[in-house]
């Protein structure tokens, strides 16, 4: 039986030397199974690379896919998984912030026959009181939205049986939020709560701008809501129209008030303009998905093998 472990890494070179430590450390204590380890740098400016390559060429178990640049953190993960050959897959971060030991925990409820082991975070102590409050009301309002339940507080840690990962390669879309198709596969899958440690060295690769992109992907392309609640709105904008006219209307008839100015006139017509361009909006968010879809072009761009000694056999359409 093989383990791959799949460790997405964007310029982490204060950490990387660290983790591979812990990661080993951790693979020794794994009997009657065979560990490959796959990094995937993702287009790192640093050092990250060549300090890889260098592990690489001392230990037949490490395996690098280099990017030729930046395609970010779920597409690094999705090269990870194209290329691991393992009969159970795991993905952790490269900033031991996803401890290497809960690893354990995730064979042992494999090995009792769950498909997938999520590591749901009990605690994330090293991360700003923002991060964690805007990340707790994310995960309830994507489990609100979505059609398939993504289970809260769950980031990409987890372990996942060949079942799932065929499954997950099969899917071609080019949005890709990892933890919500893994959810949508099904199979038995299992949490295991375990509490996310600080960032080793290094900085968060995820700043503001990139998690609300990744929020935003992860709420379309699980859910048609938003197009729903544009609806919503539209339908709450005429009901409103209607009672104003009614009641100018009623005013008209039975008073000698009428309704003035332009006042009035003007709220309708910002009000209108801003339900409308909200709708807008929210179409063109899917519009645009649609085109990066219809574009079909490769999901990632790699730079470099290294480590494999076979053929790269895999490709994806
Ligand atoms: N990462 C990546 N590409 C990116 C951003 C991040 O491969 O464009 C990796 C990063 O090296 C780390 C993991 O994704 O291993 C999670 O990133 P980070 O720790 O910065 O995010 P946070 O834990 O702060 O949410
Ligand atoms: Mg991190």
């Amino acid at each position: 039986m093989l383990l791959s472990i799949v460790v997405p890494c964007y310029n982490e070179e204060a950490v990387i030397a660290e983790t591979i430590k812990r990661l080993s450390a951790f693979s020794r204590e794994l009997n009657e199974l065979a560990v490959e380890f796959i990094f995937v740098d993702d287009g790192s400016r640093d050092a990250t690379r060549s300090i890889l390559k260098q592990h690489a060429s001392h230990d037949v178990r490490i395996r690098l896919v280099s990017f030729a640049r930046n395609f970010g953190h779920q597409i690094a993960v999705t090269a990870g998984i194209d290329c691991a050959r393992g009969d159970a897959v795991v993905l952790i971060d490269a900033d031991l912030q996803d401890p290497p030991e809960a690893i354990h925990g995730m064979i042992e409820q494999w090995r009792a026959g769950f498909d997938v082991v999520y590591g749901t975070r009990t605690d994330r102590p090293g991360e700003s009181t923002f991060k964690r409050a805007t990340a707790k009301g994310f995960y309830r309002l994507l489990n609100r939205l979505s059609d398939v339940p993504i289970p809260l507080d769950t980031g990409d840690f987890r372990l996942m049986s060949r079942r799932v990962v065929d499954t997950l390669k099969a899917m071609p879309e080019r949005d890709r939020f990892v933890r919500g198709m893994v959810s949508w596969a099904g199979f038995k899958q299992v949490a295991l709560p375990y509490q996310r440690a600080k960032r080793f060295a290094g900085e968060s690769k995820y700043p503001l701008s990139k998690m609300t992109r990744f929020a935003c992907d992860g709420i379309m392309s699980f859910s048609a809501k938003p197009l729903q609640l544009a609806m919503a709105m539209g339908m709450g904008t005429s009901l409103l129209a209607l009672i104003g006219i009614f009641y100018a209307l009623f005013l008209r008839i039975f008073t000698n008030i009428w309704v003035e100015g332009w006042t009035a006139l003007m709220i309708a017509v910002l009000f209108l303009g801003g339900v409308q361009l909200i709708c807008v909006g929210i179409l063109g968010e899917y519009i645009g998905r649609i085109y990066t879809e219809s574009k079909q072009r490769p999901l990632y761009v790699v730079q470099e093998y290294f480590g494999f000694q076979e053929e790269i056999t895999f490709s994806r359409s």
